[in-house]
């Protein structure tokens, strides 16, 4: 659009231009046609174009009076005049003869072959329908630019007229190169309008990549937030379990799976003796713990609810699950919750279930594991325990 917006404008305002210069000189050439006819005697035109023989005196009278006009005017290709002899046109004056060649011809005329000399006037198509309007006393002149040895050209064409009578046609060639420096100039227009579109194109497009980035960076930035639990940072329940639906299904038929819910010990003592924030402190070192112990590879982690944890994978081997979670709680009971002068551990009680069975699924396996868990805390907390049944 914005390419367009600049290659048009100019192309639009540019034909306009263009074809008003284009009627605004035809008719300043209509007005010269009709200047120039009011100077050309018709009786000494008649008697000069009827003359059997050359008569060069006259000639050179009437062609004197046009050529000042052609000299004055540096826009006048050429004027000439044209008289219908035996159905055929012949050129009876023009501005642009050439003195010694017609000197050598006028040589060779005799009274039988005068019209040989006469330069035929060879007309173009539409000639003898336009010939009918000048016969009615109208005016011709060419609706498009052509191209002749002077350049381009508009051509006007008027009757010289004996009072009613028609003894010939004046015409006028007049040149059109300012409609050349008109063209020039839109082409130019177009050019540098495309240029710049271009440029501001460019421009636009990086700004719109930069956008779309920032864009994509934002949408990734609120994904991961939506799925990231914001004070462990870890996957929150819903990513969790987004996140097992996808492990079990590309995960192989034979595969072991394996879930289970982890628990901390007397966590609401923790905020009772040490206060919310250690509490807090004491859930990020735990799911840092727990995310060290858990490849993330093979397993799964997330926070499911305020102090409970869930681990799920899907592997060939039965133990994968028991030793990440012994690892783990090896390396829980060997790392303390520091927080300034304060220190203390915690434990956890945790319930796991693994099944080979593909048709099995995370949710059913929690809800086993849970019962495991409830076995874990009754039997006294800090221990492991699979689920039996
Ligand atoms: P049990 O061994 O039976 O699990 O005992 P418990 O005290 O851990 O269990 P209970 O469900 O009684 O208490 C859980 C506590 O966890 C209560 C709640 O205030 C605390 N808690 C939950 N979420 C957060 C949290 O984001 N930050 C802090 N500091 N405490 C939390
Ligand atoms: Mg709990
Ligand atoms: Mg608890």
């Amino acid at each position: 659009m914005l390419l367009m917006a600049f290659i048009v404008t100019p192309l639009i305002s540019g034909v306009l231009l263009y074809s008003n210069n284009k009627s605004s000189i035809q008719s300043e050439l209509y007005q010269l046609c009709r200047h120039i006819n009011e100077h050309l005697d018709p009786v000494k035109h008649e008697l000069l174009a009827s003359s059997p023989v050359l008569d060069k005196e006259l000639q050179a009278d009437l062609l004197t009076t046009l050529s000042i006009i052609h000299l004055s005017n540096s826009k006048i290709h050429y004027i000439y005049s044209i008289k219908e002899i035996d159905n055929d046109w012949y050129f009876i004056l023009d501005t642009l003869q050439n003195q010694t060649v017609f000197d050598r011809l006028s040589e060779y005329v005799t009274s039988e072959n005068v019209s040989a000399f006469r330069e035929k006037y060879d007309y173009p198509k539409n000639f003898l329908s336009d010939m009918q309007t000048i016969k009615q006393g109208g005016v011709h002149i060419d609706k498009d630019v052509y191209i002749d040895s002077y350049g381009k050209t508009i051509g006007c064409m008027i009757g010289i007229k004996d009072g009613e009578k028609l003894v010939g046609v004046l015409g006028v060639d007049y040149s059109v190169d300012q409609l050349d420096e008109i063209q020039i100039n839109i082409t130019r227009s177009i050019a540098v309008g495309g240029v710049i579109g271009i440029i501001f194109l460019f421009i636009a497009m990086q700004y719109l990549r930069q956008y779309l980035q920032e864009k994509q960076r934002l949408l990734y930035e609120m994904d991961q937030l939506s799925r990231t639990d914001s004070l462990t940072e870890i996957s929150n329940r819903r990513a969790f379990f987004l996140s097992c639906e996808h492990l079990a299904e590309n995960a192989r038929e034979d595969a072991y799976r394996a879930a289970a819910i982890i628990d901390i010990d007397f966590f609401k003592h923790v905020n009772d003796d040490y206060g919310h924030a250690a509490g807090d402190a004491a859930l990020k070192l735990f799911a840092k713990l727990l995310n060290h112990s858990c490849n993330i590879n093979k397993f799964v982690i997330g926070r499911i609810g305020g102090e409970e944890f869930a681990v799920f994978c899907a592997t060939a081997d039965k133990d994968d699950l028991i030793s990440a979670l012994k690892s783990f709680k090896r390396l829980l009971s060997k790392s303390p919750v520091v927080l300034g002068e304060l220190e203390f551990s915690v434990t956890f009680s945790a319930g796991y279930k693994v099944s080979q069975n593909a048709a099995t699924d995370v949710h059913e396996l929690l809800t086993l594991a849970d019962k495991a868990l409830y076995v874990a805390k009754d039997t006294g907390r800090d221990r492991i325990v699979e689920f039996q049944g």
